[in-house]
């Protein structure tokens, strides 16, 4: 059909006018023919309705006088590719980079959503993961992510970062975490290079900020970051956040950011179920050539249940001894080898283990904790911290009112209800008190 085509096209150039020859004829694609029906593929709904009024008739004489039988020509527009169908907005005021800066090295290479496991945990997230890299800078502006260590963050928001370089090869995509991001900025003021810095990031398409947490307290950095933040937004660049916290728990963030974080959509991982555990257990064995059997991975997975890198440690350790001694995975040699690792969850939670956590949590020194101090970025974590003492530990009311500074034990009771009571009416709150016991888990 395509020589058959070319031999019209030679025909109808001399029957069409240059101008919609050029514009029209010429960028008809052949696709298919079926019976008397040839199916073409035109540049635009508006080339074909201009085609129709016009040409339509020309085209079917000379194609029919081609093939020696009468044909019928239909005309259907060219299906858009994403790029096209969603492109990222122009950047006028910069010349491109070059192509080598382009597709971004600052990605992690290994976190791709094709080996993302969803499970109940984590398929909101993942799901709007992926909307964002379908449109970016489109609907979820900023998109922030946040989660309990270990729980999939850096690999979700990388992967976000991988699609849309593959959907978009022009697109500059920059990761990179907030530490890095103030190091950058520390660098480029001794060095007094502050317009290269802001260069940097504000002609970027995709901006992907690691662990925001990590600016608490850093003014200098939240300035910068504030108005390379409001640049991006305004040129409807796609902003990704991650966080350990919600942005209304980070302590010691500028109200305006605090304000800007929220202005998007703001989704939560938790920690995966025991079967989301298993599948991505084997989902790594499978990457790592390590043969599991399903008992062991059941058994891996219903023993180690704080968080996903340490379940892909348990595995790769497993791995490395089993290659080493020459001998298959069993959950005899599992409960043998990751002996040290599983005896620590049977860990008791001790006051102490409490207060270490809640002061990670809320950025407080543990004198903070057990001071006379009653403002209220103290006040509430000291209650939570109480509440969480009486729940986890046998002690009782008078001792943990004497661990914490001497207290009387009707404060501690009055702390307990107190903090009782608010999880049962807001469920933010409530989230924030079972991550923390969460954690409590894993503090050494
Ligand atoms: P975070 O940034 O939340 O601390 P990471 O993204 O670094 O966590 O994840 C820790 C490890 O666990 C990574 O190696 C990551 O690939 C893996 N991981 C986490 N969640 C998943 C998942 N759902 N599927 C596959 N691997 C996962
Ligand atoms: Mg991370």
């Amino acid at each position: 059909m395509e020589q058959v085509w070319k031999r019209s096209l030679v025909a109808l150039k001399q029957r069409i006018e240059t101008a919609d020859f050029d514009a029209l004829i010429s960028r008809l694609y052949p696709l298919a023919q079926r019976d008397r029906n040839l199916l073409f593929e035109a540049p635009s709904k508006l080339a074909i309705d201009l085609i129709n009024q016009r040409y339509l008739t020309t085209i079917e004489e000379v194609l029919s006088a081609e093939m020696a039988r009468p044909v019928r020509v239909i005309l259907q527009p060219r299906k858009l590719t994403q790029q096209e169908l969603f492109p990222l907005p122009p950047r006028p005021e910069e010349p491109p980079g070059p192509p080598a800066t382009r597709r971004s090295s600052s990605l992690l290479p290994k976190y791709t959503f094709s080996n993302f496991v969803v499970g109940a945990s984590n398929q909101f997230a993942h799901a709007a993961s992926k909307a964002v890299a379908s449109q970016p800078g489109v609907h979820y502006n900023p998109f922030f992510i946040y989660g309990g260590v270990g729980l999939g963050k850096t690999h979700l928001v990388n992967a976000i970062g991988h699609e849309i370089c593959d959907r978009n090869s022009n697109a500059r995509v920059v990761y990179l975490s907030s530490e890095s991001f103030m190091n950058e900025l520390i660098s480029a003021l001794r060095r007094d290079r502050m317009d290269e810095f802001k260069g940097r990031f504000r002609k970027v398409d995709v901006l992907i900020l690691d662990d925001v947490q990590f600016l608490a307290g850093r003014e200098r950095t939240q300035e910068e970051f504030f108005h390379t933040f409001n640049s991006l937004y305004e040129s409807h660049r796609q902003i990704v956040l991650t966080s350990d916290k919600f942005p209304k728990e980070i302590p010691d963030l500028e109200e305006r950011l605090r304000n800007r974080f929220e202005w998007g959509l703001i989704a939560d991982i938790q920690p995966p179920d025991v079967e989301t555990r298993v599948a991505i257990l084997e989902k790594k064995a499978e990457d790592e050539h390590i043969e599991l059997p399903s008992d062991v991975a059941m058994f891996l997975a219903s023993n180690i249940n704080s968080n996903v890198r340490e379940l892909e440690g348990s595995l790769t350790r497993l791995g490395a001894f089993a290659s080493l001694n020459k001998c298959a995975i069993t959950v005899d040699f599992a409960r043998e080898v990751l002996h040290s690792i599983l005896r620590e969850k049977d860990r008791v939670v001790t006051i102490e283990s409490i207060q270490k956590a809640i002061c990670e949590f809320f950025n407080l020194r543990p004198s903070e904790l057990r001071s006379k101090k009653r403002t209220k970025n103290i006040a509430l974590p000291r209650q939570v911290a109480m509440y969480l003492c009486r729940r986890h530990t046998g002690a009782s009311f008078p001792v943990i009112g004497d661990r914490f500074g001497g207290r009387d034990h009707s404060t501690v009771i009055h702390a307990a209800n107190a903090v009782e009571r608010r999880m049962r009416e807001d469920v933010t709150f409530r989230t924030t008190v079972e991550r923390i016991e969460r954690m409590i888990e894993n503090v050494p």
